[in-house]
């Protein structure tokens, strides 16, 4: 709410427009709660507490919970910097409990013989820690791992020997990553060699026989039944990966000419990732289950389905957009389940094991972008200039009477007057008829009728237009310490939504609407896109709290677990955050790892910059520079400081020592 100012201004309107406040009830932490819909994507995980900040539960609503806001500080104290991310193993542990289960029940539910047995798609986070937390938790649930390129197929093998996980070889592979394959398939790992593009069955069974082993295959479907959202374009005749139809058939033939038929142990599919509705898992499941019912008529030895992935998220709580979903986790798994047994008992064939390469499901919530404004690019006058005079050029006077006259009767001529006199004032200015700083002051004037107007719109009806305008005008730029390309690239490269909220101060209410900048050059290096629960769609700006003198004041990007971290780029030269996995424990958290974000002269390093040749480069100036009397030599040896500090330092903006 925009208050009218309360303090004497040089000039004060005869017109009274009286704020709401008074008989308002103060604001909440529910107010906060509504506002930025945390219960809607919190998924139980996150949530606002007495003491207005966010808080963390791990396990699910249950259990320990950490103040966000409490261990930022703590971080900072540590010498840990903004932005950090931090991660939290213990959410992972809950998601692969959480999706497990949900077959369980399900196969109690439906009778369904086959076994359950995820596997996680590493590439939808490689990080070290991240994959053994979920190679850990799902030991008891054979949980496996995906990898989908031969660098990803060296991690998994170093990283998993659960026994019975399955690992899962997908992507386009040459010669090697299938020996690779085979030959580890000899240490006893249960290594599932999919087809996805037809030139590759004869390279397995070429394979085979030269280390006279027996793989296990898989072929990846095409389906022709489309997904939905923003990764559509995964299945369909002409996605990237998989077989025609004719293709499975004619690779049927070949392993059956071959004696391998008995090799084929899995069909796989993956229809495209955050799958938005549930009519499109559906579908493509009963498309795929036919390829089943129809590679078993023919003879094949198939044991596994492996759905894919695709298992959405509900980043903004919606349920009807693309960064949402219309099903729940336990539905997703009843109705995977229910679909199969059905086709397998009409075709009395045995059900097949279930196999998911749910990532972002399990990895998304785990961690949190913590950052810190830098300060803020405020529009909004609550006093406006001095009173224009006589003496003015003519369009001052027409504002000044504007900000005069403005009342709830004449609201929509004095926005029209409003709006032409702004036009009016580049166009003077642009001829030369006002100064400097007569072009200075009718912006001033105005951002304070702009101010008013919007004060009052918001007490009036049918001025939706006014406050839509004059909220645009009005609404501030948060400067940001993190870059966006690095840290949330998915905002930038497909317009996705990531909830963003302050993580304290939530029992004030945010006064100011703002869109967020970034620390990059780049115009596109901004947030304008924010979760709105009250019409479910989006709205352009984000309640925010004006900035106290010195406070630090902390934003959150939450479930940044999936894609972000590895698809982030160095923009700028903007390089990795600091992160830490922060676990709970009996007295309340541990700070189990901090992996240092990159320095100057790593990222440096990428680009081939060598540190010594830049500081000798740089020492050499200065040397001439002294001798040619440019600089002293207490000058030269504090720039050879700062630079090489620089050199050594963080690459997002610091507090100076
Ligand atoms: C990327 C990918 C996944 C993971 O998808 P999510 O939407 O993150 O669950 C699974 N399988 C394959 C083949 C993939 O390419």
């Amino acid at each position: 709410m925009h208050n009218v100012p309360s303090s004497p201004a040089p000039s004060r309107p005869p017109t009274d427009i009286t704020p709401l406040s008074g008989n308002q009830k103060p604001w909440s932490t529910a107010d906060s709660t509504e506002l930025y819909g945390i219960k809607n994507w919190g998924n139980g995980y996150f949530r606002i507490n007495t003491q207005g900040n966010v808080e963390v539960v791990p396990n699910n609503g249950q259990g320990n919970k950490i103040d966000l806001f409490e261990l930022t500080q703590d971080l900072i104290d540590r010498g840990i910097r903004a932005p950090m991310m931090i991660r939290f193993p213990d959410i992972i542990r809950s998601r692969v409990g959480l999706l497990y289960n949900c077959f369980q029940k399900a196969f109690v539910d439906h009778n369904y013989k086959g076994e359950y047995r995820g596997v996680y798609p590493i590439k939808v986070n490689q990080q070290k820690h991240l994959v053994q937390e979920i190679v850990k938790s799902g030991k008891n649930y054979h949980f496996g791992l995906e990898c989908g390129s031969k660098p990803e197929l060296l991690v998994v093998l170093a990283l998993m020997n659960t026994p019975d996980a399955l690992i899962i070889c997908n992507g386009f592979k040459d010669c090697e990553y299938i020996e690779t394959a085979i030959l580890s398939q000899k240490l006893g790992r249960k290594i599932i060699i999919v087809v996805d593009r037809k030139d590759e069955l004869q390279m397995i069974i070429d394979a085979a026989k030269k280390f006279d082993a027996k793989p296990r295959i898989g072929f990846r479907a095409k389906l022709n039944t489309q997904g939905s959202g923003k990764w559509v374009d995964s299945s369909g005749a002409r996605s990237k990966f998989g077989l025609t139809s004719m293709e499975i058939v004619e690779g049927v033939d070949l392993l059956r000419k071959e004696g391998m038929l008995d090799c084929l142990e899995l069909l796989h599919y993956h229809i495209g990732s955050q799958v938005p509705t549930i009519q499109s898992i559906k579908s493509s499941l009963k498309e795929a289950a036919r390829f089943y019912t129809g590679l078993h008529a023919m003879g094949a030895g198939l044991k596994y389905i492996d759905v894919g992935g695709g298992l959405g998220i509900d980043y903004d709580g919606t349920g009807s957009s693309d960064s949402s979903i219309n099903y729940s986790e336990q539905e997703y798994a009843n109705d995977v389940v229910s679909i199969l047994q059905g086709l397998c008992d009409e075709k009395q064939i045995p059900h097949p094991h279930i196999v998911t390469e749910a990532g972002r499901f399990l990895v998304a919530h785990h961690s949190v972008l913590v950052f810190d404004i830098l300060g803020v690019n405020d529009l909004e006058q609550k006093h406006p200039p001095r009173t224009a005079t006589k003496s003015d050029p003519r369009l001052m006077q027409d504002l000044q009477y504007i900000f005069e006259k403005l009342n709830r009767e004449n609201i929509n001529e004095c926005f029209n007057d409003l709006t032409q006199a702004k036009q009016e004032t580049l166009q003077l200015f642009t001829y030369g008829v006002l100064t400097l700083e007569q072009r200075a002051w009718c912006e001033s004037m105005y951002f304070a009728i702009a101010t008013r107007m919007l004060t009052l719109a918001r007490q009036l009806p049918d001025t939706e237009d006014i406050i839509k305008f004059m909220s645009q005008e009005l609404c501030d730029t948060y400067f940001c310490n993190f870059s966006l390309f690095q840290s949330v690239p998915d905002s930038w490269a497909v317009g996705q939504l990531f909830p963003v909220m302050p993580i304290h101060r939530l029992n004030e209410e945010p006064e100011n609407e703002a869109t967020l900048a970034d620390l990059t050059c780049d115009s596109d290096g901004k947030i304008e896109k924010f979760i709105d629960t009250k019409t479910g769609s989006f709205r352009e700006t984000l309640a925010i709290h004006e900035l106290k003198n010195k406070e630090p004041y902390f934003l959150g990007v939450f479930l940044t677990g999936a894609y972000q971290e590895i698809l982030g780029d160095l923009h700028n030269l903007f390089g990795d955050t600091d992160a830490v996995h922060v676990s709970l424990n009996e007295a309340g958290y541990t700070i189990d790892d901090y992996v240092p974000g990159d320095t100057v002269t790593e990222v440096l390093s990428y680009v081939q910059y060598g540190r010594s040749e830049m500081v000798d480069s740089v020492r050499q100036a200065t040397e001439e520079g002294i001798q040619k009397g440019l600089l002293s030599k207490q000058d030269a040896k504090a720039l050879i400081r700062h630079y090489e500090q620089g050199l050594a330092g963080y690459t997002y903006l610091e507090e100076a020592e």
